[in-house]
């Protein structure tokens, strides 16, 4: 893995103007692994302005061009999976082979699906006395996390690179060496230069350097609600379009003729995979109140058998966060059945997986979004019961329903408040559109609707 002392802008590998630099630390055991430039506004505005310059050249690229270079970025991606699912590993510290499948292999499909849908999306239709055209919506600023640095970045770039727009990227501070390893990928894919962009630097600086200026026409971020709430204050101030993908509280909901062991399997190994830091995670897991206690003893004893081998959180304040919760969720009332605050080891950031029973819906771990391997199981008394727990918080982003009967799942899943819902188990789909309701968010990734995002409509008659 190899760490560039420079950003990648219209076509080339550049210095920075500032002399900040951002250490890069390996998670698992506390060790500096490389270090990278922190932009700043300065740096931005040289970004967006080659992102600009490439804009009509790239807007008029004809779709089956756009589709090939795609193409040619996935392929490259699948040339250079082994070493960028080890540059994951050694800055986010998760398990190398979730890297491999997960990290990496779900971003390939994404980019994939993009590479086909770009040749074969309908940019243009006739309806009546109307043409009417889907035009790329212009510069998009994408501002990503850390959790899955890869498939972050990759879910914005592939579409809006598909609708003809032009990209400047500010990924996640603790996970840039990812973010360059893909802008080498889109430099060998042959995309134009200035067609895509990387900034990389600290969030309130370039971040919000990005979503202020006045070059970007849409600001794409994943990330916690807090700041999303503040580019999206600053998008409505400047009346740029804003795509916003928050944080989750999912439900796992258990109905009572469901195969139990399973769902809770399924459901413990949702929550602790990626040591717990998926925005859509199951954190909820709600099970009617006659099976409870079995349901308990099956989530504990599940989650005691990963260890620490879920890999630790990404930083020392996200641990410290996340064992503050676990306190909070034991002063507050909720039954320790599985890990607790201790540190399992002595270095890297590692957290034990945690399960809490007899939670409340009103308890603080059962409304705030943790982002570690903590599930909090709780009791419904019937159908209506587990309707209005799943609804009863402010996010909405995802789910699961299990149950006898599908169609009773299905019916069930179209009452919940949520964005994307997995049946019985479910997998992932890279065409299936991704996003939520409430404050999880605004708009929607992935599929034909992540493309939407990125087009704005124009009409003619004739
Ligand atoms: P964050 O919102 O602080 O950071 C996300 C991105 O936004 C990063 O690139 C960051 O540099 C940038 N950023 C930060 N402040 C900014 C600002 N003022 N203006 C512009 N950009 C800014 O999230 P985080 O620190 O990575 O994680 C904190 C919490 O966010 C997590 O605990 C979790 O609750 C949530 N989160 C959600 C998701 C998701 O996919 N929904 C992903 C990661 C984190």
């Amino acid at each position: 893995m190899k760490a560039h002392d420079g950003m990648y802008i219209d076509g080339t590998w550049r210095p920075a103007v500032g002399r900040d630099v951002i250490e890069v630390v390996n998670p698992a055991d506390e060790q500096v692994i490389g270090q990278v430039p922190a932009g700043d506004a300065r740096d931005v505005d040289t970004a967006v302005r080659a992102a600009r310059a490439a804009l009509p050249g790239w807007a008029a690229t004809p779709p089956a061009e756009r589709a090939a270079r795609l193409a040619a970025l996935r392929d490259v991606l699948v040339a250079r999976a082994g070493e960028i699912a080890e540059t994951v590993t050694a800055e986010l510290g998760s398990p190398l082979k979730l890297s491999q499948t997960v990290h990496v292999g779900a971003p390939i499909a994404v980019a994939g699906s993009y590479a086909e849908l770009a040749a074969t999306y309908a940019f243009e239709e006739r309806i009546g006395n109307s043409t009417v055209y889907q035009e790329p919506i212009g510069v998009v600023g994408a501002i990503t996390p850390w959790n899955y640095p890869l498939h972050q970045i990759v879910a914005k770039v592939a579409p809006a690179l598909a609708a003809g727009c032009t990209v400047v990227l500010k990924p996640a501070e603790d996970t840039p060496l990812t973010a360059q390893a893909f802008a080498g990928a889109v430099h060998e894919a042959g995309v134009p230069a200035g067609v895509f962009n990387l900034v990389t630097g600290l969030g309130p600086v370039a971040g919000q350097a990005l979503a202020e200026h006045p070059g970007v026409d849409l600001v794409s971020f994943t990330g916690s609600t807090a700041v999303g709430k503040k580019i999206a204050a600053i998008a409505g101030a400047a009346v740029k379009k804003v795509a916003l993908e928050l944080g989750g509280k999912s439900a796992n909901v258990i109905l009572p003729g469901a195969d139990l062991a399973k769902a809770v399997n399924v459901g413990v190994a949702n929550v602790m995979s990626n040591s717990g830091q998926t925005c859509s995670a199951w954190t909820r897991m709600l099970v009617h109140r006659d099976q409870y206690d079995e349901a308990v003893e099956l989530a504990a004893t599940a989650a005691a058998k990963y260890g620490d081998r879920i890999g630790p959180v990404v930083n020392a304040k996200q641990r410290e966060r996340v064992r503050g919760y676990i306190e909070k969720g034991i002063a507050e009332g909720a039954r320790l059945v599985a890990g607790g605050p201790e540190a399992p080891r002595e270095r890297g950031y590692f957290v034990s997986p945690t399960v809490f029973a007899d939670v409340t819906p009103g308890m603080t771990i059962a409304q705030e979004e943790i982002f570690g391997p903590v599930l909090s199981v709780l009791a419904y008394e019937d159908e209506e019961d587990a309707l209005r727990i799943a609804n009863g918080t402010v996010y909405g982003l995802a789910g699961a329903v299990w149950a006898g009967d599908e169609a009773e799942a299905v019916a069930f899943a179209r009452r919940m408040e949520t964005g994307q819902v997995d049946i019985n188990g479910g997998r992932f789909n890279p065409l299936a559109p991704f996003g939520g309701y409430k404050q999880s968010g605004v708009g929607r990734e992935l599929g034909v609707h992540g493309l939407a995002e990125y087009l704005q409509t124009k009409s003619l008659q004739f």
